[in-house]
């Protein structure tokens, strides 16, 4: 049966709503869960994660750095250094054995003295070389000459310990008039340090490198800093990080965020006074955006899975309904057979077929006789027992393809397809005789009826309002005729027989 157009239309409506409903919330749901995952991880990284590395590279630093300093800071002032320098430089080996007693004693990588007077390079072994204002290696010393401060921290490669990047500390040594006579200190392998800023570079995906007050980069991870940046960089010549050197201007201490060719970093700047550098520990939002991603991605993916199958469960659960409404319509609740309206959709169909097929077709129909009475003399109930029972027999004496509705009442009507008048009648007969020859037991009593039955075979010209007219002619003569009998109504005579 056909649903009418405003009741598709509400149900479009109702899917439409739940589809805005279900869909919207998640997607609303997923997209704040995302947002809300991406704050606090942010607010983690700048807050905790970042400053905890700093705390452990800075403690690290400390402590490969503040002691050598003070160590060459206490070899500036050693009364033995500067009387051997004051007298003349003339043995070397205590100066040697001097600095092999510092090296040894402190675990130092190296340690030196450069004189101003001879501009003797010495070192644990000895006279290493005369420096040399215009040898580049050597720069360094007058440098440290020249500089208003008391030390440098200088990060180069070691001559004499085949050229490993070593931190020296450049200790300037004075007279006791105050007159500048020489560099002392003492030089270590970042070894240490450059391993833990790997690890953590490595570990945690994070860049870990340091700046002087320039902006230049003086100690990286083994493969180097920022962007595949090198020592002696300064911030403003790596590509990409233009935009952190327009945020910082001059390294300063603080947290930073900046872009990089579109991603976003955030960046943990502390000033390590004791080398006068910063220690910059920078993170991108890469990696940590796809895992938030692909979490959101998976959240949406259940989400349509959800949605989806709420819809095929609600779609289904109406067509459901619908047949079911439908079907209701069309069958009668006492028999289960289909009622008037449910017969007039088959009989039209039965009809055309028949026409179609040039085959008879034919119209029993059925009225109990006397029902009233049995109504009257047993109850109403026993009334609907033998109606149920009576439509059963029905069903169960035919063919599947006849058409067994109940008409209305006690009436039941019969399409018999490609059923001429004779067989029609004798069926109709048999019907008949079954029906008074059974018992219908209710409460200990065997109720019994009988059925009166008018017949009429198809004309050509039939309509089911014709033919259904002459089923009920024959129907009525049958009751004239004393019912519990069966009367045939000949087509297409109007005459009563
Ligand atoms: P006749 O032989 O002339 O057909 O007599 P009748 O008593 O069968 O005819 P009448 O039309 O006077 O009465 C039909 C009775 O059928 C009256 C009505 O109460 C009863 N009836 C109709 N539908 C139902 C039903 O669903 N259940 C019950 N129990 N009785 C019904
Ligand atoms: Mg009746
Ligand atoms: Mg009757």
């Amino acid at each position: 049966m056909p649903l009418p157009e405003a009741t598709k239309q509400s149900h479009r409506l109702l899917v439409l709503t739940l589809v805005l409903l279900l869909g919207g919330g998640f997607l609303v749901t997923s997209l704040v869960s995302y947002q809300a995952s991406l704050k606090s991880m942010r607010s983690s990284i700048i807050n905790t994660e970042l400053p905890l590395t700093s705390d452990n590279v800075y403690s690290e630093i400390q402590k490969d750095l503040v002691r050598p300093i003070l160590i060459s800071s206490m070899m500036s002032r050693d009364t033995f250094l500067r009387d051997w320098v004051m007298q003349g430089e003339k043995d070397v080996e205590p100066m040697t054995r001097y600095l092999r007693e510092v090296q040894e004693h402190y675990g130092a990588f190296t340690s030196f003295f450069v004189s101003e007077r001879s501009l003797t390079y010495y070192q644990t072994k000895g006279v290493l070389k005369r420096v040399d204002p215009k040898e580049p290696r050597d720069i360094w010393y007058f440098r440290v000459r020249d500089m208003k401060e008391p030390y440098e921290i200088n990060v180069d490669v070691d001559m004499a310990n085949q050229d490993r990047l070593t931190i020296f500390i450049n200790y300037k040594v004075f007279d006791y008039d105050g007159n500048f006579i020489g560099a002392t200190g003492i030089g270590l392998t970042v070894d240490a340090v450059i391993k833990l800023i790997d690890e953590y570079q490595r570990r945690y995906d994070r860049s870990v490198y340091f700046v002087d007050t320039t902006g230049r980069i003086v100690l990286t991870g083994a493969d180097g800093g920022p962007l595949g940046a090198k020592v002696g960089e300064s911030l403003s010549q790596v590509p990409g990080l233009e935009d952190l050197q327009a945020k910082l201007g001059r390294p300063q201490s603080g947290k930073f965020e900046y872009q990089e060719r579109g991603r976003d970093h955030y960046l943990n700047v502390r000033y390590i006074p004791e080398l006068d550098w910063y220690l910059f520990v920078d993170k991108h939002e890469g990696g940590l955006l796809n895992g938030l991603r692909n979490t959101l991605y998976l959240n949406l993916l259940i989400c349509l899975l959800v949605t989806i199958v709420v819809l095929v469960l609600l779609s289904r659960l109406m067509r459901r309904y619908r047949q079911s409404i439908a079907a209701l319509a069309t069958t009668d609740s006492l028999t289960g057979l289909p009622n008037r309206r449910g017969f007039e959709l088959l009989a039209g169909q039965a009809l055309q077929e028949a026409r179609r097929d040039r085959k008879p077709l034919t119209a029993l129909l059925l009225d109990l006789d006397h029902f009233k009475l049995l109504n009257d003399t047993y109850g109403h109930q026993a009334g609907d027992e033998v109606l149920q029972g009576f439509a059963q027999n029905l069903r169960d004496g035919l063919r599947q393809s006849d058409i067994v509705c109940r008409w209305g009442g006690e009436e039941f009507i019969i399409l018999l397809k490609d059923t001429g008048n004779a067989t029609a009648h004798f069926l109709a007969e048999k019907v008949r005789s079954d029906v008074a020859a059974r018992r219908y037991p209710f409460k200990g009593v065997n109720l019994h009826v009988t059925t009166s039955i008018g017949l009429a075979e198809m004309h050509p010209d039939d309509s089911l309002d014709s033919l259904i007219g002459r089923a009920d002619r024959g129907l009525y003569r049958a009751k004239q005729s004393g019912r519990n009998c069966v009367c045939v109504e000949p087509s297409g005579n109007h005459d009563v027989l």
